[in-house]
Formats: C-alpha cells, sequence, structure tokens
C-alpha cells in the first residue's frame, strides 16, 4: 500500500463527509427557512384578518388600503394583496374588487386550503404564500351576521410574497465556513499524517521488504523508524529477536545437513530453507537405498541397484562398473549400461595402466582428453572413480558423455553419487567376503585350487548344462609318481612346494574353463569342459605329462628335483552316461598307467576294469 494512496483516500474522505454534512445542513436550513416564512406569513394573515374585520365592524372600510399598506411595509414582505370570493361579489357587488391574481389564489378560493409555492433564483429565494378566510360563526366574532354564506364558505384570502433570501445568504456564508473548515481539517491532516503515519509507514515498508528478503532466504533484522508508539516498538523488537533466531537455526541446520551428505549449496541466493528442504530429500532417499542395498543378496543386486539410481535419479545414461582384483591383477568389466566401455583391452591382465585405480583419484576428460590413454573413444567424454571396496578389490566407475556440458551437469551431480556409492561399499564388501567365505570351503589351502567338496557340487550344475549342449568332459585322473619318496627324501615342506609347482603346471596348461581339482593328497582330477575329441584331451594329458617331466624343482641349494604323473582318461559321456562311472573309470585307467610303469597316459577302455580289482 502507498503512502500517498492512503492520504489521498484519507482528504477524500474527509472531503466528502463534509459535503454530505454540508449538503444536510443546507437542506434543514432551507426547509426551517420555508416553514417559518409559511409561519410569519400566517401570522400576518391573521393580522390582516383581524384588521379586516374590525374595519368591517366599525363601518370603516374606506381606510382598509391604507391598512393594507401600512402592513406591506413590514420587512420582508414584497407584495400583499386581498383577493375576494365570489360569494361575496355575489352579495356585495363590485365585482373587480380584489379579484383572484393567479391560480395559487383560485385554488385556495376553491379549497379553502392554505397553498404557497417556492421561487428561486439565483440572487433570491422567496416565498408566495395565499391563506384563505374561511366564514366562521363563533361567540367573539360571526361573520354569518354580516355575510349571507355558509359556515366554512371561503370568504376571501390574503396573499403574500416573502423574501427569504436572507436563508440563502446564511446558507452561503455557511458554505464558506464549512469549506474554510475542510481546508484547515486537511491542512492539519497532512501535518499530522506526515508527524504520526510517516514512521508507521516507513516501518511497513521495512517490513515489506524485510518479508521479501525473507521468502528469498536473507533473514535481516528491520530497522526502527523514530517516533514509534511502545506498543509497535515492542512488537518490531519481537519480531527482530525471532528473526535472529530463525537465521541461526536454519544457518545450523543447513551446516549440519551439507555436514550429512557433503552437498555444498553451490547458488549462494538460493533460500537456505529450499536447500534444507532438498538435502532432507535426498537424505531421505538416501537412507531409503541404505536399506535396500542391505537387503540386497548379491553384488550383482547391489550393483543393479546402483545402476537404476544413475539412470532414474541422476538421469546418467552410459556408464560401467568395473572390478579390479589387486591380488590377481585382473580387470573385470562387470557391468555395462548404454554404450560406454571403451577402456583398451590391454587393461585387462594390466589393471594398473588404469590412472583411477592408480591414483585412487577421479580422472575426468574435461581438462586433458589425454588424461587416461586407455580411453579409446576421442569423441567422447569421460568421468573415472575409483572406490576401494574391499581389501583387494577396486570398484571402478567409468561414466561416458556425449557431450563437455553432459560432463559438466555429471560434474555437478558428483557428490550426490559419491554419497550413494558410500552407502553401497560397506554392503558391497560384506558380499564380497560371503563370496570369499564360500569360496575358501570349496579351496584347497595348500595350491589354492579347488576341492573335492566344489567338485562335487560343481558336477551337479555342470554334467545336465553338458549334457543340454550336447558335449563333451574329458575326466583326467592325475597322480604323482613316486611322491612319498619326496617327503621321506626332502621332507613335507619341499613335498608342500612340489604339489604347489605341479598346481601351477596344471593351471597353466588347460584352459581357463576347465576345472582342475586337489582330489586328495597328491592326486588331481582335471576336467577338460568342451573338448571335442577323446584326441583332443590326450593331447592336454601329454602335455601336462610332459611340462611336468621338464619341470626342475629347486630342492635346496643349487639341487634340482624332477618328478612324473601318470594320467588316466575317460570321456563323458562317450565312456558312460553315468558321471561318476566315468570318474572310476579315468582312476581304472590311472591304475592302469601305475601299473603300466608310471610317467604315461592311459586311455580308458572296458577289459581295464577286469585287470583292477579295485572296487
Ligand atoms: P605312486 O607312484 O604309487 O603314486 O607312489 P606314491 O608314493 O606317490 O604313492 P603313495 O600314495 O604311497 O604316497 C602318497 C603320499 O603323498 C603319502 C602322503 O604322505 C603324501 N601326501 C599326501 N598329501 C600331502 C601333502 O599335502 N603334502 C605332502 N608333503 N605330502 C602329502
Ligand atoms: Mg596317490
Ligand atoms: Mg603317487
Amino acid at each position: 500500500m502507498k503512502k500517498n494512496i492512503i492520504i489521498i483516500n484519507s482528504i477524500i474522505l474527509i472531503v466528502l463527509i463534509s459535503l454530505t454534512i454540508t449538503a444536510l445542513s443546507l437542506y434543514n436550513l432551507r426547509t426551517a427557512g420555508i416553514k417559518s416564512a409559511i409561519h410569519n406569513a400566517e401570522s400576518i394573515s391573521e393580522v390582516v384578518k383581524s384588521g379586516l374585520t374590525s374595519h368591517m365592524i366599525n363601518n370603516n372600510m374606506d381606510k382598509v388600503g391604507t391598512f393594507i399598506n401600512s402592513v406591506s411595509d413590514i420587512k420582508n414582505i414584497e407584495e400583499l394583496w386581498l383577493v375576494r370570493s365570489p360569494l361575496i361579489n355575489e352579495q356585495f357587488g363590485d365585482k373587480d374588487r380584489n379579484i383572484p391574481r393567479d391560480k395559487l389564489d383560485k385554488e385556495v378560493l376553491r379549497t379553502g386550503k392554505i397553498a404557497y409555492e417556492i421561487d428561486e433564483s439565483i440572487t433570491n429565494t422567496s416565498v408566495r404564500v395565499t391563506i384563505p378566510y374561511n366564514a366562521v360563526a363563533e361567540k367573539g366574532i360571526n361573520c354569518l351576521n354580516c355575510h349571507n354564506v355558509k359556515q366554512g364558505s371561503t370568504l376571501g384570502a390574503v396573499s403574500l410574497v416573502l423574501d427569504i433570501s436572507v436563508l440563502k445568504e446564511i446558507g452561503i456564508k455557511s458554505l464558506y465556513i464549512i469549506s474554510f473548515l475542510i481546508l484547515i481539517t486537511i491542512i492539519l491532516f497532512l501535518i499530522f499524517s506526515k508527524k504520526i503515519l510517516n514512521p508507521y509507514f516507513s516501518l511497513y515498508n521495512n517490513f515489506r521488504i524485510n518479508m521479501e528478503d525473507a521468502s528469498k532466504g536473507t533473514y535481516n533484522k528491520i530497522g526502527l523508524p523514530s517516533g514509534l508508539s511502545k506498543e509497535m516498538i515492542n512488537i518490531t523488537d519481537d519480531y527482530n529477536n525471532l528473526m535472529v533466531v530463525f537465521k541461526e537455526t536454519v544457518e545450523d541446520i543447513e551446516k549440519k545437513l551439507q555436514g550429512f551428505i557433503g552437498h555444498q549449496i553451490s547458488d549462494k541466493n538460493q533460500n537456505p530453507l529450499a536447500a534444507s528442504k532438498d538435502i532432507i530429500s535426498n537424505l531421505s532417499d538416501l537412507y531409503q537405498f541404505k536399506k535396500q542395498v542391505e537387503l540386497d543378496n548379491s553384488k550383482e543386486e547391489i550393483y543393479n541397484r546402483i545402476s537404476q539410481i544413475f539412470l532414474n535419479k541422476f538421469n546418467i545414461k552410459n556408464f560401467t562398473f568395473i572390478e579390479i582384483d589387486t591380488l590377481k591383477q585382473k580387470m573385470q568389466k562387470i557391468q555395462e549400461v548404454g554404450n560406454s566401455f571403451h577402456c583398451s583391452k590391454i587393461m585387462n591382465d594390466r589393471p594398473e595402466k588404469c590412472r583411477a585405480a592408480r591414483t585412487k583419484n577421479d580422472i575426468i576428460s574435461i581438462d586433458f582428453h589425454n588424461s587416461c590413454p586407455y580411453f579409446e573413444n576421442k569423441e567422447k567424454s569421460y568421468y573415472c572413480m575409483n572406490i576401494d571396496i574391499a581389501k583387494n578389490l577396486q570398484l571402478i566407475i567409468n561414466f561416458v558423455c556425449d557431450s563437455k556440458e553432459e560432463l559438466e551437469s555429471l560434474k555437478n551431480k558428483i557428490v550426490f553419487i559419491k554419497s550413494y556409492l558410500a552407502e553401497a561399499a560397506p554392503s558391497l564388501e560384506v558380499k564380497l567376503l560371503m563370496i570369499a567365505l564360500q569360496d575358501s570351503a570349496f579351496r584347497d589351502g595348500l595350491t589354492g585350487l579347488y576341492n573335492r567338496k566344489f567338485f562335487e557340487e560343481h558336477s551337479k550344475k555342470l554334467i545336465p548344462q553338458i549334457v543340454r549342449e550336447n558335449s563333451n568332459i574329458g575326466v583326467l585322473m592325475l597322480d604323482m609318481d613316486h611322491f612319498k619318496a619326496v617327503n621321506d627324501e626332502y621332507g613335507h615342506d619341499i613335498g608342500d612346494k612340489v604339489l604347489k609347482e605341479l598346481s601351477s603346471i596344471l593351471m597353466n596348461t588347460v584352459r581357463e574353463s576347465d576345472v582342475v581339482i586337489r582330489y586328495g593328497g597328491e592326486e588331481f582330477i582335471i576336467l577338460l569342459v568342451g573338448v571335442k575329441t577323446e584326441e583332443d584331451a590326450l593331447f592336454v594329458a601329454n602335455k601336462i605329462g610332459k611340462r611336468v617331466r621338464e619341470n626342475e624343482i629347486d630342492v635346496y641349494a643349487g639341487n634340482k628335483l624332477k618328478k612324473t604323473v601318470s594320467l588316466g582318461l575317460s570321456m563323458f559321456p562317450k565312456d558312460s552316461s553315468s558321471f561318476d562311472s566315468v570318474v572310476k573309470n579315468a582312476d581304472i585307467a590311472l591304475y592302469e598307467a601305475k601299473n603300466s610303469g608310471r610317467d604315461k597316459v592311459v586311455r580308458f577302455e572296458e577289459e581295464h576294469v577286469s585287470s583292477v580289482d579295485l572296487f
């Protein structure tokens, strides 16, 4: 509300009220003036009536003119005349005397009732009154004595024109006085409004500006204009105290929330309350996410959940999860969303080339595309970050952007993204530990190879799959020749070393898809999964035999030891549709190899069964 508008409205109100009062006063003055004029006219007519009657009784009618003239001289009487009724003319003749002058005279003679008219002009106001003389028959005066008429008949009338201009003058004077008073009131109002209202107006303005600032997130105190009432000062002080508390609280909330989520308000003009609301909403989402991740069953489910967050919450379309096993020195792509994987294959076996993993810093192509020379798409931008999930496992998230703008937008989201990853990391670690635990139950402690338990579990899943695929497995049963002698001659530690070296020869000779199992002691099973022919299987078996034969083992200072192995081969499902039988067959073939001189591969044959008395 503008100060001037209030003042103008107030002045208009004062003028309107004053004008209404003036108009009412003038109307009352006029009504009272007219009433008083009629009253005067009636009095004068009574005087005239009495005068006429006494002239009549005293037979002095020739002096009536003088009498009327003297009455006419009374102040404010402009004109006065008598009117004769036709009834008098009928009785006394002399028709042309005192004839009615106007329609008011005629009307009064006809009706016998007083009548008047107001004649107003700019300069003059007058009342024209005609008062009837009606015949009365009373004790003192009995008109019927002289007049040959009925009682109540109109005998005549007296007409007057009374000047009441003086009333108008009074009215005009009143108007002047009232106008003057209005002017004085307005001047006083302006003076006082300036003195009294100004502080309130400026306080109102201060409040308005303060409220506007507050709605934008700036909480200030209000300046106190001088001249305010005590109550207003108290109210303003209370408001200011409230603002201080409000400001401190909001800043405190904002600081604490920022600490929670690591969020920094980038826009300094942002309303801290709105920012806090955003942060709380993000915290709530984050909390929900953490709860969900904790309930997830596997590492894959967690990666899927993070993917959904990236896609749906952060609107990121191209990214890849990559795991680096620092123990095995292996990099493995876990999940690729969109067309995003552009890392060089070199890194698969040389994960130390990954700059994000090595430096554990975020690597961004925004400053220098070649930050990572192993990102092989020059058209696209990248953002790589490292998260240490477990002691020997790093998670690299590689975001790929089509444009610099997309990368900038991603950079702004990174703090939030990292808070999600920080929540997911402990759950991922738990899942990895569980995997490791499960894995350790299936592995042999000395050689790191799968154990017999794994063989039994794995066979249950593997065999139906091989049958479904119409594929083959070459089952090799392997036993080191005269191993006992190693223990006896060099001791158990060297015996263990020999077993470890044999394990790595086995692992390095077969394909990654093949399965090497330490079946017990110095006995191993090798499953050649998907091997096409038994010739291929024999080829692998002989290769193993050859490599073991040629391998020299350091036993102690300068002394080398060479060992041999015997192998038995049986084919699944060629030799039997029962996998257990095939395993037994391989064992029979191994027995045959041992019996026939060791250091050889023997393909199982049915005849072997009868010559072996093992089962
Ligand atoms: P053959 O040529 O008939 O197979 O003779 P061998 O001496 O290899 O056969 P044998 O079964 O008589 O001996 C196996 C030995 O392997 C007996 C056992 O002490 C030894 N052994 C089993 N497990 C381990 C192990 O984990 N470490 C070491 N050092 N020796 C083991
Ligand atoms: Mg043995
Ligand atoms: Mg042996």
